[in-house]
């Protein structure tokens, strides 16, 4: 088997707050293979995104990254100075952010956007190919040229979040990191960027780490799926094996409640309970208050992750 792109090995970050110390990412440890997109999911504040960000090392005081290792094509971005980190992020690494109206410049037009990407890691290129490239590449987004005059507030929700994802595509970046891409828009407008993903996925050969709380969005581009809780990896498995047979109760939850269409209950499953406060997570497993199969030991000891079936693991004492 050929070296991942990037290995993340027992991955910790911590926030030193007032009222302790807040574990967001524990001992967490992850693969993502060349042109493979890995969906990571999780309901909110599960440390997602803070993994998410700490990729880049973006995460902010009084976050920190406490331990583990970030192996990106073989080298170490743990040990990389903030000098060698400019070059990666936009270049290597790029980022899909959520929100793109906090992302973009205001006073900036579409066009500058671009050229400052590409001209900041390609000194080389000139304005006006950078501007060409971006033309080309935005016409395949589905935004006619012309519109690289605007300013962001002239386009719409979702032709904004075109853009993004041709910032982030411009560079033919080696990975690439979506967080949440979809959330701020409607849920026609969001279809459309799904669909748009699933085609420049195949067609530029992607690697991506997508990350949502949103079942759905995953099942639709991803390859491979991570479920996050409280910090933890709880589950890893092929999309395909993990909507077929997921192991873990956490993900067997988050599957329930997934809207159903052809169902004829009218009533919508849901978890009981509410992810724990990582300043005191539950000991044992960080589900079990949750848990509808909780056990004695799962009370006292944490589960150790295992593998149950070819590249399917889950961290579970009922397996
Ligand atoms: Fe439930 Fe125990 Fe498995 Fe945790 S280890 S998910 S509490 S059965």
């Amino acid at each position: 088997m050929t070296e991942p792109l990037l290995k993340i090995t027992d991955l910790e970050v911590s926030y030193a707050t007032r009222a302790g110390l807040v574990k967001a990412v524990d001992k967490v440890s992850l693969e993502v293979q060349r042109g493979e997109t890995l969906g990571l999911v999780g309901e909110s504040g599960c440390g997602k995104s803070t993994l998410g960000f700490s990729i880049l090392r973006l995460v902010r005081p009084p976050g920190e990254i406490t331990g583990g290792q970030i192996i990106f094509n073989g080298e170490d971005l743990l040990q990389k100075t903030e000098q060698e980190m400019r070059t990666i992020r936009g270049k290597r690494i790029a980022m899909i952010f959520q929100d793109p109206m906090t992302c973009l410049n205001p006073l900036q037009r579409i066009d500058d956007h671009f050229i400052e990407t590409v001209r900041t890691h390609e000194k080389a290129v000139s304005a006006q190919e950078a501007r060409q490239k971006a033309a080309e590449l935005v016409d395949r987004l589905g935004i006619i040229a012309d519109r690289l005059t605007d300013y962001p507030h002239q386009l719409s929700g979702g032709m904004r979040q075109r853009i993004m994802i041709g910032l982030a595509l411009i560079l033919n970046s080696e990975l690439i990191i979506a967080d949440e891409p979809t959330t701020s828009l409607d849920v026609i407008v969001e279809a459309q960027i799904l669909d748009l993903m699933k085609e420049l996925k195949a067609s530029f050969e992607l690697s991506m780490i997508l990350i949502t709380h949103n079942m759905g969005i995953v099942a639709e581009l991803a390859d491979r799926i991570a479920v996050m809780y409280a910090g933890k990896l709880m589950e890893v498995a092929s999309a395909v094996e993990l909507y077929d047979k997921p192991l873990h109760p956490y993900t067997q939850g988050l599957l329930r409640s997934i809207p159903n269409i052809s169902l004829d209950s009218q009533k919508l499953e849901t978890m009981p309970g509410s992810p724990p406060d990582l300043i005191e997570p539950p000991p044992g497993c960080r589900f079990h208050p949750r848990c509808p199969h909780v056990m004695d030991k799962c009370h006292t000891y944490e589960p150790i992750m295992k593998e149950v079936e070819d590249g399917h693991r889950v961290a579970c004492w009922l397996y």
